[in-house]
């Protein structure tokens, strides 16, 4: 029997709703297929946390977390209490930098009983692969003069490193999956970066000669994936091409509710982290009506990163089963309650040879 021990991070607003109920869900696919069990360890951090303690997490935190097979995290933000730079960069991005999570895999995929803006949603099923710690989200740059010649510089920052760390597991994914990547590219526009990004892509590409690689321009990509959303496997994309897609993935799901993502560490040096891609939604926390599939499918994504593919594969297709049931909460236009939907995934849940 396989024990593994999580760490389990809540944080704040929903994340206290629908982090809870998705330890039942784990809970109750261990008891279905009998050969793993979860321990989980929660902590406390997050904006309570701070408001009594002046810090989002204990200064050993990281420390203490490396013990852990993975990390699964709520959601973390109370923006009317504490301003987001103090909570996101006290938690949040503290542990996906320590821990270098440098590549953020959002899958985006359509179910039954979801209502999409696409007319034909059908056979929509992707996965993104971003890079997650460096490109267009850099701080090197800067202002200067004033007036008539005021200027900002903003440079991207591509290291073979990175770029050649994403497309390596965009490859490897594709591999494991319908055998298609795409490269999100700009090459025609950005003429240092992209032209480097394009050059690494071919290759690695020679080491993965079964994978049908191909590269289209973000523009043209992001039309396409709209137009014919069905034509794409993985997609490769660099820091702001893949926030830009996976927002427009999550658009096509139907609601950003359901959207699931993980920060993989990919030396195995630490341990990744597992959070969906909706905040805190302090808008709707309290009342219980919160959508908790968004975590559930999130848990999965944990669950294939451990090795636990049948068990995964049992509750992605628990959470189909349950909308394409009507069984839904308000976000996604049904009037279940977040305990309710929780309680129907796990009844869902059937074991797998
Ligand atoms: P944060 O700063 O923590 O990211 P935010 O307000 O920027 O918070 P979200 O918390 O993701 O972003 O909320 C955006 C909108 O989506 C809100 O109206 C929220 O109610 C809604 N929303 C987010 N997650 C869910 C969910 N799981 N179920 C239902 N509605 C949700
Ligand atoms: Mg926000």
């Amino acid at each position: 029997m396989r024990n593994y021990k999580i760490a389990v991070i809540p944080g704040d607003g929903i994340g206290k709703e629908v982090v809870p109920v998705t330890m039942d869900v784990l809970n109750h696919a261990a008891e279905c297929f009998q050969d793993a069990a979860f321990t989980f360890t929660e902590f406390p951090w997050g904006c309570d946390y701070y408001l009594e303690h002046g810090k989002m997490m204990d200064d050993d935190g990281i420390e203490q977390l490396e013990e852990f097979d993975a990390i699964l995290l709520g959601a973390v933000g109370d923006p009317e209490r504490v301003p987001d730079h103090i909570s996101l960069w006290g938690l949040l991005i503290k542990i996906r930098r320590s821990m270098e999570q440098s590549l953020n895999i959002r899958p985006a995929k359509f179910f039954k009983g979801l209502a999409s803006p696409l007319a034909d949603p059908r056979d929509f099923d992707i996965m993104v692969v971003r890079e997650n710690s460096e490109g267009e989200y850099s701080e090197a740059g800067g202002r200067i003069h004033r007036g008539q010649d005021e200027l900002a510089i903003q440079n991207a920052v591509f290291t073979r490193k990175a770029s050649e760390r994403a497309i390596r597991y965009g490859y490897q994914l594709a591999g494991e999956r319908k055998g298609k990547l795409t490269s999100a590219t700009k090459s025609n526009g950005i003429v240092h970066s992209m032209p480097f990004w394009d050059e690494i892509f071919k290759e690695v590409s020679q080491e993965f000669p079964n994978v049908e690689a191909t590269q289209q321009h973000i523009d043209a990509l992001a039309a396409f994936m709209v137009s014919k959303p069905h034509e794409f496997d993985v997609i490769v994309a660099s820091n702001l091409f893949g926030d830009i897609l996976t927002d427009l993935g999550g658009a096509i799901m139907g609601s950003i509710g359901i959207a699931p993502a993980a920060n993989l560490n990919t030396n195995g040096d630490h341990p990744s982290m597992f959070e969906p891609v909706h905040g805190s939604a302090p808008d709707i926390y309290g009342q219980g009506i919160a959508n908790p599939l968004g975590q559930i499918w999130t848990a999965k994504m944990m669950l294939d990163h451990l090795g636990e593919f049948k068990m995964g594969e049992s509750i992605l297709d628990a959470i189909e089963s349950t909308t394409a049931a009507g069984i839904k909460t308000q976000d996604i236009g049904g009037d279940s309650s977040t305990v309710e939907v929780a309680r129907e995934v796990c009844d869902r849940i059937k074991f797998k040879e």
